[in-house]
């Protein structure tokens, strides 16, 4: 499915998104004809699919153990993280005005954030260990009395590492604030409890997991309360207003049922894959640099640091030879910005500037590995070559 046989292109770019599911499609495409009903009607049309919305809630529910009523659907990951955030700073507006977050957040975090502090908000950004993980003691130390909310993801987009959120958890409870992590990266891919994280609120996307585009949900942990972020009709239980998206619903609950049942066999055949990876990389490859833990990551997820090359040009390279990959910078006007996560590990900007993230699928093969490592070892002598005839 990843391996375009026809094109004979390598696709090792699933943390940005992943090809939707065979099975996730079929499951979807009734609800565009047949039953298209308006799940809010009470009709017997609206009644299918409501019966089919409900059906999916239970499964995403189940995939990360909560109950069914917790779970809202949103356009996505974005939504849901926007959604925690704000929401809970308008229920606590003019009572509290803390947040406390880290320097590695995805952006639909930092960015919510920010936009808070023009609004009147204070916001403390942790910064993390030197693998990207951040200290429970530190969140500990960060919480004040008008502190409403800690937001902290469960793992990390660009270099999978897995932030210690069950003891992050305990320690927001104890204090009496709302908890939010973003666990877009790690629900699907590893066990996630909402009991166990000792969470309050929780983001997941539907096409990080071979769902749909365009849909996630935001656990909301019974009793807990945050302001509506859409204004309209009484829908999902008068939390969210907007027509429902039946069949991405439906896509994202069988995406969710897939995860689950294949989720060992994808966590032991992903953790072999990335691990063959890098072995391969350190044997053959000189001047590379592991970003993120070594153990405690995503299976996966692999991001290296290359001496001496830019890591746009080592992406376009690996493009031309058919291996699409991504690195963390934005490029913003003309000019490359290195990404704030590994900014934020302290890496020296030549080596923030150099880093590439590798994030393998379920449909990936060591062949593939084997076929990038050979090129990626091509395109380094041959960057790092122009480089020194150039001096
Ligand atoms: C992809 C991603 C998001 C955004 O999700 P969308 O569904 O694309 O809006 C948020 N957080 C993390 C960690 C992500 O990887």
């Amino acid at each position: 499915m990843t391996h375009d046989r026809k094109n004979n292109r390598i696709y090792l770019d699933h943390s940005a998104t992943t090809p939707v599911d065979p099975q996730v499609v079929e499951a979807m495409l009734p609800y565009f004809t047949q039953t298209f009903g308006n799940a809010s009607s009470i009709h017997s049309f609206g009644q299918d699919a409501k019966v089919a919305m409900e059906d999916a809630r239970r499964h995403i529910a189940d995939l990360i153990g909560a109950e069914p009523a917790e779970i809202v659907f949103t356009s996505g990951g974005t939504e849901a993280d926007n959604w925690a955030i704000k929401g809970a700073a308008y229920f606590f507006e003019n009572r509290k005005k803390h947040v406390v977050t880290s320097r590695v957040e995805h952006h639909a975090v930092l960015y919510a954030c920010k936009y808070l502090e023009k609004r009147g908000f204070d916001v403390t950004y942790l910064p993390p260990d030197k693998y990207g993980m951040v200290a429970p003691e530190r969140v500990a130390e960060a919480i004040r009395d008008d502190t409403f909310l800690v937001s902290i993801m469960h793992a990390n987009n660009e270099i999978g590492t897995i932030n210690p959120i069950r003891e992050i958890g305990e320690i927001v409870h104890d204090r009496d604030v709302l908890f939010h992590a973003d666990a877009v990266q790690s629900v699907g891919k590893i066990p996630v409890s909402v009991k166990d994280m000792n969470v309050d609120l929780l983001s997941l996307s539907g096409h990080k997991i071979y769902g749909p585009k365009g849909i996630g949900a935001l656990y909301i942990r019974s009793g807990v309360k945050v302001e509506k972020f859409l204004h309209g009709g009484r829908h999902e239980r008068d939390r969210r207003a907007g027509t429902e998206n039946v069949a991405a619903a439906v896509g994202l609950g069988k995406a969710a049922e897939i995860c689950r049942s294949r989720m060992e066999e994808d966590m032991q055949t992903l953790r072999k894959l990335s691990e063959e990876m890098r072995g391969k990389l350190e044997r053959n490859v000189s001047g590379l640099h592991l970003n993120g833990h070594q153990s405690r990551r995503i299976p996966g997820i692999v991001n290296f640091s290359f001496e001496g090359v830019q890591s746009d040009s080592l992406m376009l390279s690996l493009d031309l030879k058919g291996i699409a990959v991504s690195n963390g910078s934005a490029c913003t006007s003309g000019t490359v910005e290195p990404s704030h996560v590994l900014r934020a590990l302290g890496l020296p900007h030549n080596l923030a500037n150099s880093a590439i993230r590798f994030s393998l699928g379920r449909e990936n093969t060591s062949e593939e590995i084997d076929y990038t490592v050979v090129a990626l070892k091509e395109i380094l002598e041959r960057l790092r070559g122009l480089k020194r005839g150039r001096r």
